[in-house]
């Protein structure tokens, strides 16, 4: 059984690692996927790589596809909601924000310029994509469920990430705000909390600094980016329709 048989999913940041596979997951629950990134090739990419209904041609919902946009740039973001409604003559009943990046440095010799590019695209976007979706399911009556990928470091800090675990904390305290405010339209807003999870963004972290982090990892080992998407999956679908405002650890039990 397709758990999200008649859904249009948005996923931004769908160009590479959790958002990717995030794609993956729901299209294969019976998505039609908008796959967003700032990346449009790579947007384009993890069209490519999704099945289910919504790969079929004529497909109730339409087909998947790729769209670009900065969800960092107020117009951008907007134009993205607008454009994901033109394409699909409906707002999207489900938004994954995963656009998210890193740009760490101890913080006393952090510039602001680090300070503001994470905050833009991690805390604002995720502001104007949450806003814009919540709008556009608003004005048309749907209900939806709105996931916003934050990090466990939003809980605990990081050595080096000031910038990023700030952006963090700041998704869970928004995307709470957001459930108490829109609980009464029927729509839910979740965070989930990724551990450490191989991708691209954690590609560069050194081996021997891995070894260290698996040995205080319960289950001993990085998560994949599906140990994610399973669980966006499951806040996605009507499984989890009396959840909102929680935020979901996905970390190997990393901090308890
Ligand atoms: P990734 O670098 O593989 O993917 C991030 C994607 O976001 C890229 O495709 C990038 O092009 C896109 N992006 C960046 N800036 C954007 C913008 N302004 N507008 C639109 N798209 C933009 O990273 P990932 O590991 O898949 O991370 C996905 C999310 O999960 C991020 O929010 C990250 O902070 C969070 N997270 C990751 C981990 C981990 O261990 N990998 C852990 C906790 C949380």
């Amino acid at each position: 059984q397709l758990r999200l048989g008649s859904a249009l999913a948005l996923v931004t940041g769908a160009g590479s690692g959790i958002g990717r596979a995030v794609s993956v997951r729901l299209a294969r629950e019976g998505a039609a996927v908008a796959a967003c990134d700032l990346d449009q090739a790579a947007a384009r990419e993890t069209v490519g790589l999704l099945g289910g209904p919504g790969s079929e041609k004529g497909a109730p919902g339409g087909n998947h596809t790729a769209f670009q946009a900065d969800v960092s740039e107020t117009t951008s973001a907007r134009r993205l909601l607008e454009q994901v409604q033109a394409c699909f003559s409906r707002p999207p009943s489900v938004v994954v924000s995963c656009a998210g990046i890193t740009r760490d440095e101890f913080l006393l010799r952090m510039s602001e310029d680090d300070w503001d590019k994470v905050i833009a695209v991690n805390l604002k976007g995720i502001f104007l994509v949450t806003q814009a979706a919540a709008q556009a399911l608003v004005s048309s009556g749907c209900h939806g469920s709105i996931i916003n990928i934050s990090s466990i470091i939003a809980k605990v800090g990081n050595i080096g990430q000031t910038n990023y675990a700030a952006s963090k904390a700041g998704v869970v305290g928004l995307t709470q705000s957001a459930a108490r405010e829109l609980g009464r339209y029927g729509i839910r807003c979740n965070s989930v909390l990724p551990g450490f999870i191989t991708t691209p963004m954690t590609q560069k972290i050194p081996q021997k600094v891995k070894d260290k982090v698996n040995g205080i990892i319960p289950m001993g080992h990085f998560g994949n980016p599906e140990d994610v998407a399973n669980v966006v999956a499951f806040l996605a679908s009507e499984d989890s329709g009396y959840i909102t405002g929680a935020s979901v650890e996905v970390s190997g039990g990393l901090f308890m």
